[in-house]
């Protein structure tokens, strides 16, 4: 048994096969070959293994996302079944004695160099498609290696880190831990594994051995422990801890009791999401609504751009299934260490004071008008909030208010019906904090995002773990920016809410609920232990 330290994201137990996430591409080296028909063999092998893991991903993806996000497996088929693909790669194996792997990449390589070229977005996007594919059939060359470890019930995801969209391509019904090399707490990648109620460690010190796929693990968020091929007695501890940490987590109130208790200390529960699946595991939990829907998920999960036909579909799912509840949907949030690889954003000096945000939408009217549209569109079945992030401006304010008429007069004009939803705006810099009365009288709710509000006003990247000892989320000028922000809110009349992650932070509930805000939204992971303290608070 191997027993390493890290820095809890999420409190709790999770038992698994560690998978190996590599960063960076699979590099193939030349290995002379003398049987070629035999390379050949191996190559075809890989191809035909390859496809067929292809159709198993396009028909579960069709059942979960739906045809248009399916589509892009039956490209991936279309591309490893191409006459030029395919001789490309064998006539290096027939000509030049190369190893399959080394033809493979070599070809991967010509591909990527010819897709970057092109002036076509849409064609030069198609050059992640040839890596992803290249990566697969290294996969299969190399024994399918990935395929046989996905195989398992559970997964304890191993990488130096994920982002977002890495961690939201991960089969996450079989994830149940995360271990990362590297990281901050307040990367996306903990909100993600939080929000996801998914125990994770970052800032372990492993190495990334490939030799450690598929062995047993144990991941103790409470302890901040992981231990590889554990030993029987300690095996036993940790189940015993994850029962107890299920059990803990039943929710045992009525709504009809969580509400009189919402009432009483004037503030109420809903629930950050990052993705339509995630409205399921609402079902058993009594909040108030949803809170934060980060959009992002639904760029991040594809290969371009969704059209506002598929965000229509999806956005009215969510409202539908939450039967009335309030929806908060947020506006695309990209930028800084979110980014989409078909958006192609030009690299910056500091992404997190750049190109990200309304800032990012407003640039690229046409992406904000369909997903406007959309949202419009949705509003008509449901109770819904649009949030537009990152906003440091009343003239931003002015422009989204275009937008929006523009939406409804196209709307109007194509005889879509639409609903009339509320606007609200994240206060997230500290900017908007300090005209938070100017901006009051412009929207019907604000949203305080306190992750970034933080690094803002501290002047620390949420990222850095260098930061993380004097990243105080306690500091006086947060909690007093915040009071700010919800006395400006109140005198306008109109509502405040807390999605950033402080607002899952029980020692400060209680100071939370003496300010007057009134909702708390939290990654629905950590509600079953907000609603424990409102519970306590309200004896
Ligand atoms: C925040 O900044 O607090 C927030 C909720 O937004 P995100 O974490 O997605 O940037
Ligand atoms: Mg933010």
């Amino acid at each position: 048994m191997q027993i390493y330290q890290g820095k809890s994201v999420y409190e709790g137990i999770a038992i698994g096969k560690i998978r190996v996430c590599k960063k960076g591409e699979q590099q193939a080296r030349r290995i002379p070959v003398t049987d070629i028909n035999g390379e050949l063999e191996r190559f075809h092998q890989a191809q035909e293994a390859t496809i067929g893991q292809i159709e198993d991903l396009y028909g579960k993806a069709r059942e979960e996302m739906g045809e248009g996000n399916a589509a892009i497996f039956e490209i991936y088929e279309a591309i490893l079944t191409d006459d030029n693909y395919v001789n490309d790669i064998t006539t290096l194996i027939k000509k030049n004695g190369y190893n399959a792997e080394y033809a493979v990449t070599v070809i991967k390589e010509k591909y990527l160099q010819m897709f970057a070229a092109m002036d076509d977005e849409y064609l030069k996007a198609r050059a992640l498609d040839i890596r992803d594919i290249s990566e697969r059939l290294l996969d299969a060359l190399q024994g399918g290696k990935k395929s046989r470890i996905e195989d398992e019930e559970s997964i304890i995801v191993l990488s130096e880190e994920l982002t977002p969209s890495e961690a939201l391509q991960l089969n996450l019904e079989k994830v149940v831990g995360f271990i990362t090399v590297e990281g901050s707490l307040y990367s996306h990648t903990a909100i993600f594994a939080k929000t996801r109620g998914i125990p994770a460690l970052i800032n372990v010190d492993i190495g990334m051995d490939t030799s450690l796929d598929g062995k047993l693990a144990i991941v103790d968020g409470v302890g901040g422990h992981f231990y590889v091929e554990p030993k029987q007695d300690v095996l036993q501890e940790c189940m015993q801890k994850l029962r107890t940490v299920k059990e803990e987590k039943q929710i045992l109130l009525s709504q009809q009791e969580l509400n009189s208790i919402y009432d009483k200390l004037k503030i109420c529960i809903c629930a950050n999401i990052g993705n339509i699946k995630d409205v399921e595991a609402l079902k058993d939990l009594n909040i108030k609504g949803i809170g934060l829907l980060r959009s992002e998920f639904l760029f991040f999960e594809r290969k371009d751009f969704p059209t506002e036909e598929e965000q229509f579909e999806c956005y009215k799912t969510v409202l539908e299934a939450m039967q009335g509840k309030h929806v908060v949907i947020r506006t695309l949030d990209i930028g800084a260490d979110k980014q989409c690889a078909y958006f192609h954003m030009e690299s910056e000096e500091n992404p997190a004071l750049g190109m990200r945000g309304i800032r990012v939408l407003l640039e690229n009217r046409e992406l904000f008008l369909t997903q406007i549209k959309a949202l419009l569109r949705a509003s008509a079945y449901g109770n819904l909030g649009i949030l537009y992030p990152m906003i440091t401006s009343m003239e931003e304010m002015t422009e989204i208010k275009e937008v929006l008429e523009q939406a409804k007069t196209e709307l109007t004009r194509e005889k879509n019906l639409f609903g009339t939803p509320t606007h609200g705006i994240m206060i997230e810099t500290p900017a908007a904090a300090l005209i938070s009365d100017l901006l009051a009288k412009e929207v019907d709710f604000f949203s305080i995002g306190t992750n970034d509000l933080t690094q803002y006003t501290l002047a620390m990247d949420r990222q850095s773990s260098k930061l993380e000892a004097h990243y105080n989320k306690y500091h006086p000028a947060i909690l007093r920016i915040i009071r700010l922000i919800t006395e400006n809110a109140h005198k306008a009349g109109i509502p405040v809410s807390i999605c950033g992650e402080l607002s899952a932070d029980i020692s400060l509930t209680e100071e939370f609920i003496k300010m007057g805000v009134d909702e708390l939204s939290v990654a629905f992971g950590m509600i079953p232990i907000l609603q424990k303290k409102l519970v306590e608070l309200s004896k």
